[in-house]
């Protein structure tokens, strides 16, 4: 996910060793070709990231801010150095509270005072030669959790948020830790911009996690928020629209309530408004009250919420939880009966809806956490979400090429289900 322009071993390695993590007493990955993080307390690797952001002309920038990227690469923060260890902060009392024993996180050396140290010295460095310089890092694995040595940032340096857990649904209790996250890094001085993955999370389903959110975002936003990254937007308009609806407009009005600016959505559907609503409520009541099943289908890693999750659609969405939406949008058919326009929204639900439904009876039949799944089990199956994909995809209800890519890694698929290049003109 990240890439970090110091971070090249095969580049700098040999000359400069002690720019790499140590462990186990040597530098360097551990092993070849494995992610490795840097020894961010080395005043000659602050010299080098200063070094490549001068050579790219942002000592010389005078108009307006000039970022130095010093966001690590997408690992934990390992080094076992000794002065790296001297950055540290206490350890806080719940850093594994809300994380699975088998996530990589849990266990892993609490660093965050370490790398906000790290992203400081690099700033002041920089400021020698620019005072407009923006250093920019992570709040990221094992330094997500706030500071708490107590280290003084300033609003030079710039901090994206971006949790490695903490997928929605969330216990209360979780809920508020996160926000303490958010709250802590703000109070030492940075200025932070949220950046989660939780938008990659649900695959095709009717995953709706919209209040909490928005109240997540907002938290955010109270906490100084100047910028967001999301990372990302898999386009599964018609089943998830009342929290992507929300993403977008707590851009632009974060101080409005959840329930205003979703009425504004559902607003959208007329005189089936108030029906639309209570499918989508459904779906949330659905998702906020199951959070203890999602966490445990997705606990052994077996599924992973942001790229197999169609490992595990069927057992998070039983067939039988369809029937109740199916009713409730029946009930909003049959209000818009006499309005073509929006009879026709309420047809982009029930094409979602159904298409979730045949992916989840799909993903019963195939689905590579189940070692009895054959290409064979699941054939006819499988034809039937081709043909209705084939049928609807014209219609946007869905971006089938992210389903596909979850599927692909998800699902005992046979080569000849895999499209043939020309099939698309
Ligand atoms: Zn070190």
């Amino acid at each position: 996910m990240l890439v970090c322009s110091f971070g090249e071993s095969d580049k700098y390695g040999e000359e400069h060793p002690e720019w790499f993590q140590l462990v186990k007493g040597r530098r360097g990955p551990e092993k070849a070709g494995a992610r490795f993080s840097m020894c961010v307390s080395n005043p000659g690797l602050h010299a080098q990231i200063v070094k490549l952001w001068r050579d790219r002309g942002g000592a010389a920038k005078r108009d307006g801010p000039c970022f130095v990227n010093a966001v690590e690469n997408d690992v934990p923060g390992q080094c076992e150095c000794e002065n790296c260890r001297a950055w540290d902060g206490p350890t806080p009392p719940d850093v594994n509270k809300f994380y699975a024993p088998n996530f990589k996180v849990y266990g892993a050396r609490f660093v965050s005072d370490r790398y906000a140290r790290f992203l400081l010295a690099v700033q002041q460095l920089a400021a020698k030669e620019n005072p407009n310089a923006v250093v920019v890092g992570y709040a990221y694995l094992n330094y997500f959790q706030a500071p708490t040595s107590g280290v003084k940032l300033n609003d030079h340096i710039l901090i994206g948020l971006c949790p490695s857990a903490g997928w929605y649904p969330r216990n209360d209790d979780e809920h508020a830790w996160y926000k303490a996250q958010w709250a802590g890094w703000s109070s030492t001085g940075a200025r932070v911009f949220f950046r989660p993955n939780y938008f990659l999370d649900g695959y095709s389903m009717p995953f709706n996690f919209a209040h909490q959110f928005a109240d997540d975002f907002q938290s955010v936003v109270r906490a100084g928020m100047v910028a967001t990254d999301f990372d990302a937007l898999t386009g599964q308009w018609s089943t998830e629209g009342p929290s992507l609806y929300l993403l977008m407009r707590l851009h632009t009005q974060p101080d409005a309530t959840a329930d205003d600016l979703l009425a504004d959505y559902y607003s959208g559907f007329g005189p089936a408004g108030a029906q639309v609503k209570a499918y989508f409520d459904y779906w949330e009541n659905y998702t906020m009250k199951n959070r203890q099943t999602i966490t445990d289908v997705f606990f052994d890693r077996v599924a992973i919420r942001w790229r197999t999750w169609a490992k595990a659609a069927h057992r998070v969405f039983p067939p039988e939880t369809f029937a109740p939406a199916e009713a409730l949008l029946a009930k909003a058919a049959a209000a818009a009966m006499h309005d073509p326009e929006v009879r026709a929204r309420v047809a982009f639900l029930e094409t979602g809806l159904a298409h979730a439904k045949l992916c989840v009876e799909t993903a019963s039949l195939l689905t590579l956490a189940d070692p009895s799944s054959t290409v064979e089990r699941g054939r006819d199956k499988l034809a039937e979400l081709l043909a209705f994909r084939r049928k609807h995809e014209r219609e946007w209800f869905a971006n089938l090429n992210h389903d596909a890519w979850v599927e692909d890694l998800s699902w005992k698929l046979a080569t000849e289900t895999r499209q043939p290049a020309d099939y698309y003109p």
